[in-house]
């Protein structure tokens, strides 16, 4: 029967081809890149974070489906969150993708509970299949970057 593997599958691949927030910002907007070599994944991602929001994001790169739909859900997921709630949904989707034991971050992932992931529950199904975690958290690991490059300002 079609189950809730069919539906991520769908979710997945309509995201990959059909990627939102494609493309580039200029400065300032801030930019940053990340490989995945074991995989061949790249993901630059553009953000421009205007009064601690996130005015605009953009995605560029190229890889597998996994990488590339997890940038475009992450794309969705940020644009107009501040950056609290971004971190936030860095750390519930991390902690979402890791096998991990995350017990010392007990208290983060507890507040973390009410975050809403959305379309992003689709790559939950990823965790079964450990080579490919890396492509799913490219993006997210990149979005930190961009966020580390902001200035103190913002
Ligand atoms: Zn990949």
């Amino acid at each position: 029967m079609p189950g809730l593997e069919d539906l991520y599958r769908e979710i997945i691949l309509d995201h990959y081809r059909t990627p939102r927030n494609r493309g580039e910002l200029a400065p300032p907007a801030v930019r940053a890149e990340g490989h995945n070599p074991l995989c061949g994944d790249e993901i630059q991602v553009y953000l421009d974070v205007v009064d601690g929001k996130v005015n605009d994001i953009k995605v560029a790169g190229q890889g597998c489906s996994i990488s590339q739909s997890s940038a475009s859900m992450m794309s969705q997921a940020v644009k107009g969150k501040d950056l609290a709630e971004v971190r936030a949904l860095v750390r519930r989707f991390k902690g979402m993708m890791s096998v991990d034991d995350l017990s010392s971050d007990g208290d983060d992932l507890a507040a973390d509970e009410a975050v809403k992931l959305g379309d992003l529950e689709a790559l939950q199904g990823v965790v079964k299949f450990p080579v490919r975690i890396k492509c799913a958290t490219l993006a997210w690991n990149t979005l930190v970057q961009a966020m580390s490059e902001l200035p103190a300002s913002t």
